[in-house]
């Protein structure tokens, strides 16, 4: 419970203030870079600033605050994965979300409404009985549910879409959503406070490498030097490694998603079947948000398509039949950075002092705090966190993937 906001909205008085400072001219030195403007970037300057004491911090976002994937994810948080690797890592997410307003004071609208993952298939049963367990193992509440269970859930639900009868259900209690813009704003706000600059509408054009290690950053207003720097761009992420010289296995593809008109409440938890590809929740103010799998070629675009709007409506409609009669509000999409085993890539790089925050994919937002945490501990302290020590670049060279593939698809 965010207290200092209830008391604020309670009170009498409501000073008005500016969330951000204005903009001022970039310094010529920072001791942290932060290439990357979204929930990643003010998330890791803000836990550097409150944690570890380090403010001399920039960040640099070529466009506006929060504007990239942060703006345009569907907003789902949960802990079900199937590697031991990946559920404590974002158990910890989950954590960290459940207290972020009161850390803030600044409501981010968390909400825990659980997420139910439906099976269609004796495979998939025998996929979701596992995830349960590594999960239950690591302290997560998720459990298998049977078709009576599902329809007490959620009653507008349709068990025998066309061929593909429901079996059995995952549910996963912790599964929520945040307010997106509020979790960049709250990072960034609290950042800023404690002496962290975001630059806005500031493009990272080119890097400075000398005898391997990272020394400036070229922008379009200027080079600045930086004892360190993260790049945590998301979609560009490819982009910025070339000009890196890094070497990475990210392929990027569009990932699609959109909204209704909004209902009265119907559906509480959250709805996802990998089968029909597709992924359905309502909003608080009523809309229906659906989103699928990634758009099937590599783009750096964000154009909507509408043979995407076409089978995922089809697929929405078959698992609530009576959103036939809805209106679509709008369509969208985000650029995804997609790595061969469905996991992120965080820590060091080939080149000193420049870390990498990428490869996150369809499923980052729900990690924004703990990224945060665990890599500004790493740049403060020069050491690996055990928690993301797995997404280690160098684990593709070395055959150790930590393989989400079945726990990640339409789920996010
Ligand atoms: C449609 C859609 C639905 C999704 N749904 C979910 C979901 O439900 N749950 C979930 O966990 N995840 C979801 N995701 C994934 C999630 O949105 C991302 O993984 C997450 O937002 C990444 O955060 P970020 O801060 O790294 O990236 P971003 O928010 O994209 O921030 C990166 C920033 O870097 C900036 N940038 C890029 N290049 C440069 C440059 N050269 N110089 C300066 N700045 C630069 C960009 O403008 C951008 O603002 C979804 C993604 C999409 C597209």
């Amino acid at each position: 419970m965010p207290f200092n906001l209830l008391k604020y909205g309670l009170g009498a008085e409501y000073p008005s203030q500016a969330d951000l400072p204005p903009p001022k001219e970039l310094k010529s030195s920072y001791d942290v870079v932060i290439i990357g403007g979204g929930g990643h970037g003010v998330a890791i300057a803000y836990y550097l600033a409150k944690y570890h004491g380090i403010t001399n911090v920039a960040v640099l976002e070529k466009s506006y605050l929060g504007g990239g994937n942060t703006a345009r994810n569907t907003a789902v948080i949960r802990s079900n994965y199937l590697t031991s690797e990946g559920v404590k890592f974002y158990i910890e997410s989950v954590k960290l979300y459940e207290n972020l307003s009161n850390e803030f004071d600044f409501n981010v609208m968390y909400s825990e409404r659980g997420q139910l993952t439906l099976a269609h298939t004796d495979a998939t049963v025998r996929a979701f009985r596992q995830r349960a367990e590594v999960n239950k193992h690591f302290g997560g509440r998720t459990e298998m549910i049977d078709r009576q269970q599902i329809r007490e859930l959620v009653p507008t639900l349709n068990l025998d879409p066309g061929h593909l009868p429901v079996l059995a259900g995952l549910w996963h209690m912790s599964g929520g959503t945040a307010r997106h813009d509020a979790v960049a704003w709250g990072y960034a706000k609290e950042a800023a406070k404690r002496g962290v600059e975001i630059h806005q509408l500031t493009e990272v054009q080119d890097l400075v490498i000398e005898n391997g290690a990272i020394r400036a950053i070229k922008t379009n207003r200027g080079t600045v030097r930086c004892g360190c720097a993260v790049q945590a761009v998301a979609g560009s992420s490819s982009l910025l490694l070339k000009k890196a010289g890094i070497r990475a296995p990210i392929h990027t593809y569009p990932l699609q998603a959109m909204v209704t008109q909004p209902f009265k409440p119907f559906l509480d938890p959250l709805v996802s079947s990998s089968a029909l590809h597709c992924y359905v929740q309502q909003t608080s103010r009523g809309e229906v948000v659906f989103g699928g799998g990634s758009d099937p070629y590599p783009l750096y675009n964000t154009r909507s398509t509408l043979d995407l709007k076409e089978s995922l409506l089809a697929h929405a409609i078959e698992m609530f039949p009576f959103l036939a009669n809805a209106k679509l509000m709008r369509q969208w999409a985000g650029i995804t950075d997609m790595t061969p085993d469905y996991s992120p890539i965080m820590g060091l790089s080939p080149v000193k002092n420049y870390y990498l925050d990428a490869g996150w994919g369809t499923w980052g937002f729900k990690a924004t705090p703990i990224v945060g945490k665990t890599m500004a501990e790493m740049i403060a302290t020069q050491k690996t966190p055990d928690l993301i020590a797995p997404f280690a670049l160098e684990r593709f060279s070395r055959f150790i993937q930590v393989n989400e593939m079945g726990a990640t698809a339409a789920s996010h």
